[in-house]
């Protein structure tokens, strides 16, 4: 297993005020389209998507409510094994409700795809997702991004790498060591 000491913060991509900024712009632009839907359910993803969670839901201001999902697919490395797993399920039913999924990264898309299918199964009126980040290789489509990105391995801003470096403020690109 890759322990924090084979792994190095190379730069910052993404400062607090950045983020701070582009996340005002997703709620804003989310509030607006979801203005005569009644109320939206946030699905977070966890555990990447608690901290960008958090902040949207806060700046947001049509009715909402928050529920958790957590999958699991790298484990303890960086590369996906294509095979997602749910972790632990949503608490309350979406039959009905207009779900936006919140994810921290999209990568291969495996992780939406998977969710996607499994949300669009119990019935609810619609489905849209949400990631803070996405890597430019194509994946399924998003809703509402808010940074593309490299494919390198970023952490912070509850990204993490072997469960580390999640708590940091910014976005910044790791460097893992082979
Ligand atoms: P996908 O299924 O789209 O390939 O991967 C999505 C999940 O992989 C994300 O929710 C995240 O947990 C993890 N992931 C993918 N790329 C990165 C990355 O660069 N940094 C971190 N910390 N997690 C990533």
């Amino acid at each position: 297993m890759k322990t924090p000491k084979d792994t190095k913060l190379l730069r910052v991509l993404f400062s607090e005020d950045q983020i701070r900024r582009r996340v005002e712009d997703l709620a804003r632009q989310i509030s607006s389209d979801y203005a005569d839907k009644g109320e939206v359910l946030l699905v977070g993803v966890l555990k990447g998507a608690f901290i960008f969670l958090a902040d949207l839901c806060r700046r947001m201001t049509v009715p909402r409510r928050v529920d958790f999902i957590a999958v699991s697919s790298y484990g303890d490395r960086t590369v996906s094994s294509g095979n997602v797993r749910l972790v632990l399920d949503l608490r309350g039913d979406i039959r009905g409700r207009h779900v936006l999924v919140v994810e921290d990264i999209v990568d291969t898309g495996s992780t939406l795809a998977y969710l996607l299918d499994l949300l669009r199964l119990r019935g609810p009126a619609s489905v849209r997702t949400c990631a803070f980040l996405r890597k430019e290789k194509g994946g399924p489509p998003v809703d509402y991004v808010g940074f593309e990105v490299a494919d390198e391995w970023v952490v912070g801003y509850g990204l993490d790498y072997a469960d580390d470096y999640r708590t940091l403020p910014h976005i910044a690109i790791l460097q893992v060591n082979r």
